[in-house]
């Protein structure tokens, strides 16, 4: 079997190759775990049995006062 030698140079090529395709993927999965959106609130959607005016409150109470004309009501619906 013939001996095979890997030249200097081109070893020194891979291994800085290879380098930097891990420097990057470590870069990239740690920018990316940073990244993660946090969950939001639903919004809470309630209808005034007033005056009917529908309206969005992204607190998690269980009734909200109507913007319009202050009475409480209930939550008709949450994502
Ligand atoms: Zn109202």
């Amino acid at each position: 079997m013939i001996p095979l030698s890997l030249p200097d140079w081109f070893r020194m090529f891979l291994v800085v190759n290879l380098s930097v395709v891990f420097a990057v993927t470590l870069y990239y999965s740690v920018r990316g775990y940073r990244r993660m959106p946090r969950h939001r609130a639903a919004p809470f959607i309630f209808r005034c049995s007033v005056c009917g005016h529908v309206y969005v409150d992204r607190r998690n109470v269980p009734m909200s006062e109507c913007g319009k004309c202050g009475a409480m009501n209930e939550s008709i619906k949450s994502f």
